[in-house]
């Protein structure tokens, strides 16, 4: 494998997460938003994942990325402690508190693409400072298409970085209440074109359980999340399906609308994998064919018959 291979890249965090739901409690396990948006795009497409971990980050959660073919040569490891994160979720499993934060290793942290990452033709900045996603960004020579993700606490605390990086995007991801919280605005209609207005084609508002909305200038298109019996552990559910959406995309190898509507299904799909287990575990072992299948099924919920 070559780095030269690398269609997508994915920069974000990568984390030991403790988490509590209504039924279980799970101490340090794998998580971070690179880890699920590459986990996640790896069943398409050719990752290249950006980060950095500390001298305490367990070998085995090496070895499942190098098992899922990720490519990790712009993954640094480095003396001090891995990011930890900590969250718990009521019983509605929608409602999640953070307990904490700490970034470790990633508050000196400024990432330096290996040559191969560079050429990239797709470029995924997941949740993490939007001064790393720009200087990212910066390294990359003409990416085709670039997505990026946010959260609460940069709309809180760097809103001038992230409006740089805002204009610098193809395609803004951010939940209902991000949305709402960045532009000021209650209707996401208002909000998404509020967010066009300053550059980016799309605007993508994921809505959890109730699924995704994507806004280009001229159109809506409505994705619902695919219906689960079971919701073990929906952290990193945000992360996979901009993970899933970007390698289907770079897969495509198309930005039309309709190529970003069609990875926009299989983003969701593969998230829905996800959220059945924790951590990573609803990835392992999963084949393309039983996405292909949960897609042939999420065809036939979503047919209207009108
Ligand atoms: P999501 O459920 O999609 O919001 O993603 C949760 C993941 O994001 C967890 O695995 C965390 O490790 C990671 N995370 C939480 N807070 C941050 C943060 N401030 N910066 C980067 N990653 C974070």
């Amino acid at each position: 494998m070559s780095v030269s291979e690398v269609k997508l890249v994915v920069v974000g965090s990568l984390g030991l997460d403790t988490i509590e739901t209504a039924r279980e409690q799970r101490f340090e396990i794998l998580g971070g938003s690179a880890s699920f948006a590459c986990a996640a795009a790896s069943f398409f497409a050719k990752t290249g994942m950006v980060g950095v971990v500390g001298d305490d980050f367990p070998v085995e959660h090496r070895a499942l990325f190098e098992r899922m073919q990720i490519d990790l040569h712009g993954l640094q490891q480095v003396p001090g402690k891995t990011f930890r994160w900590s969250g718990v979720y009521e019983v509605d499993m929608n409602t999640r508190h953070t307990r904490s934060t700490d970034l470790n290793v990633f508050a000196d942290f400024s990432p330096a693409l290996p040559d191969g990452y560079r050429e990239a033709p797709y470029v995924f900045l997941a949740n993490i400072h939007p001064a790393l996603q720009s200087h990212v960004l910066d390294q990359m020579t003409k990416p085709r298409f670039v997505a990026a993700d946010t959260m609460d606490l940069w709309i809180n605390t760097a809103r001038a970085e992230l409006a740089a990086l805002v204009k610098r995007v193809d395609l803004l991801l951010l939940n209902d209440s991000e949305a709402r919280h960045y532009t000021g605005q209650h209707s996401l209609i208002r909000a998404a074109h509020a967010i066009l207005e300053q550059g980016p084609r799309y605007v993508m508002v994921k809505k959890g359980e109730h699924g995704a909305m994507l806004f280009s200038r001229e159109h809506i298109a409505l994705m619902p999340a695919f219906p689960l019996s079971d919701v073990l552990d929906p952290t990193g559910a945000g992360d996979s399906f901009a993970g899933g959406f970007m390698g289907a995309l770079a897969e495509l190898d198309h930005a039309s609308e309709r190529a970003i509507r069609r990875a926009m299904a299989y983003g969701n799909i593969v998230a829905s994998f996800g959220v059945e287990a924790f951590s990573l575990e609803g990835y392992q072992g999963l084949e393309r064919e039983q996405i292909e299948a949960r897609m042939a099924l999420f065809r036939e919920m979503t047919e209207l018959h009108v």
